[in-house]
């Protein structure tokens, strides 16, 4: 981690996935490859007999072997002490179709710390599990949106999610600057890890009927996940403290459409699929990285809706994953210049 990565609290760890069934039936060689199941570089070798690869170092590396309990205790375990303390904190997975971004976020939802249970669900189950041991009174919220096409969808809402919801609107709260809020979404009281769970099925699968229904790519949405923590305690003077945490998991779109240039790609401007809130979260990031005076944040409403939790005090990873296989060479490369950008 360079000294800057740790002033802007923006860290970037990177994921490779086994090759898959169609990678391993056409042969594709594997080209990149980790020191170990997890490090802290990352080894790309685009042909077996190039004498030498090129190194890349992250803030950590995830190699095919490492497993969903790994990748939360490294990466999702300090920033959750974070939320507890009271701040802000988003993680995004970033990366082409079919890379792992939502094994990695949401991964098998149908217990909370099964084997192949993804960070979301991990979360949950840690969350509730830390309250319940500690004798302040709290209390959990989550929210679960989708933007595909810079339209917000509410993946909680009991509404048809075919019918765009027009009920949706990101406002600003005067009194607190940066923090935009969404009129009219649900942000749902909840009382156990298992609660959230069959929340958290209804939504994703909602988000797959209204993809299927409306003839859509859900690889080319965004969904937000948050959880909203309110924990009160009383200090040893006998005064009463609130603490508020937010913590965004975020299941990004494919980054396909995007080039290395961090721009549209031809093809993809061509047919409209300019995916506006991909594009200015790179602008964002490169921004608290360089720290820039102006943040864009108002350019896309993926970053506006993370404002409050993007830059300052907060704390984010971009965990970004990758395909081992010379096939997606091209697209990994892509992404791993995206990633190394916001270090
Ligand atoms: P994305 O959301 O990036 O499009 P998925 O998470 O849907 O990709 O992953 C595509 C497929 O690869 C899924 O079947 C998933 O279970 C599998 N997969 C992804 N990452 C891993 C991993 N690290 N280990 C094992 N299987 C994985
Ligand atoms: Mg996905």
């Amino acid at each position: 981690m360079s000294s800057e990565s740790k002033e802007t609290n923006i860290n970037v760890v990177v994921r490779v996935r086994p090759r898959n069934q169609k990678e391993i039936r056409e042969n594709s060689p594997i080209v990149i490859s980790t020191s170990g199941v997890k490090g802290k570089d990352l080894h790309v070798k685009a042909n077996p007999s190039d004498p030498q690869s090129k190194t890349y170092s992250f803030d950590k590396v995830f190699g095919p072997d490492a497993d969903q309990q790994m990748v939360y205790d490294e990466v999702v375990a300090p920033i959750l002490e974070e939320v507890l303390m009271g701040y802000n904190c988003t993680i995004f997975a970033y990366g082409q179709t079919g890379t792992g971004k939502t094994h990695t976020m949401e991964g098998d939802l149908t217990s909370c710390a099964g084997k192949d249970a993804g960070i979301i669900p991990r979360t949950l189950y840690r969350l509730f599990d830390k309250l319940e041991k500690e004798d302040s009174e709290y209390s959990v919220r989550v929210s679960f949106l989708e933007i595909y096409n810079e339209e917000l969808r509410d993946l909680l809402s009991p509404d048809d999610p075919t019918v765009p919801s027009v009920k949706l609107k990101i406002f600003e709260d005067m009194n607190r600057r940066g923090s935009n809020e969404v009129q009219g979404m649900e942000k749902i009281l909840v009382n156990s890890a298992q609660d959230v769970i069959t929340i958290l099925q209804k939504g994703s699968n909602k988000r797959q009927t209204a993809a299927t229904k409306m003839n859509e790519a859900s690889s080319r949405s965004h969904c937000i996940f948050t959880i909203t923590v309110h924990i009160k305690e009383t200090t040893s003077d006998g005064e009463d403290l609130l603490k508020v945490g937010k913590l965004n998991l975020v299941d990004l779109a494919g980054s396909e459409n995007v080039g290395r240039s961090g721009a549209e790609k031809g093809r993809a401007k061509e047919a409209g699929m300019i995916n506006q809130s991909l594009l200015t979260l790179g602008r964002v990031i490169n921004a608290l990285v360089e720290k820039g005076l102006h943040i864009p944040y108002r350019e896309s409403k993926l970053t506006r809706l993370l404002q409050d939790s993007l830059g300052g005090k907060t704390k984010t990873c971009i965990v970004a994953a990758v395909s081992p296989a010379k096939c997606n060479l091209e697209e990994s490369l892509s992404t791993l210049d995206y990633a190394h950008r916001a270090k």
